[in-house]
């Protein structure tokens, strides 16, 4: 199987851990999003932008080094079909009763990525994955992402 042709290609990547509150079980149980840094988008191979900072929203397709980074960081990002989005991406999963915590849910204005000052931003474990990403996925860009490498340990 050939890999895709990559919509978003970054040089710093990492994943901001943090827990959430199960809208099914009540469980408190992790999430993850995948935030990236000096990155340029791609449609049919040409560069259409080129910016700062974002977390990657539905990802349909992740390289093969950024899924070894989620299998041992977030195994509970696993492809899913959504009800909300109607597409399969990588999405977060309940760890106790396996709802999906959808981008939509997740990544919301007022969610758990929406931090209002310094505070909230550092809330969330920031794990640094090594060398370039390519993914195929759209971006979700808030100007507190390009802070992320120096607020969050
Ligand atoms: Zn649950």
């Amino acid at each position: 199987m050939t890999a895709p042709s990559p919509t978003l290609t970054a040089a710093r990547h990492g994943l901001l851990l943090a827990d959430i509150r199960c809208y099914h079980c009540q469980a408190l149980t992790s999430v993850a999003a995948i935030w990236v840094a000096d990155f340029e988008e791609h449609e049919d191979g040409e560069v259409i932008d080129n910016r700062e900072a974002t977390l990657l929203a539905y990802p349909k397709w992740l390289d093969e080094g950024r899924t070894r980074l989620i299998l041992i960081h977030s195994p509970w990002m696993r492809l899913a079909a959504t009800k909300t989005s109607e597409i399969t991406y990588w999405a977060n999963h309940c760890q106790v009763c396996g709802a999906a915590h959808g981008d939509h849910y997740v990544g919301g204005v007022d969610g758990l990525y929406w931090p209002q000052d310094d505070e909230a931003l550092a809330r969330p474990t920031f794990v640094r994955g090594a060398g370039p990403l390519r993914a195929v996925g759209s971006s979700s860009q808030s100007s507190w992402m390009t802070r992320v490498e120096d607020v969050c340990g």
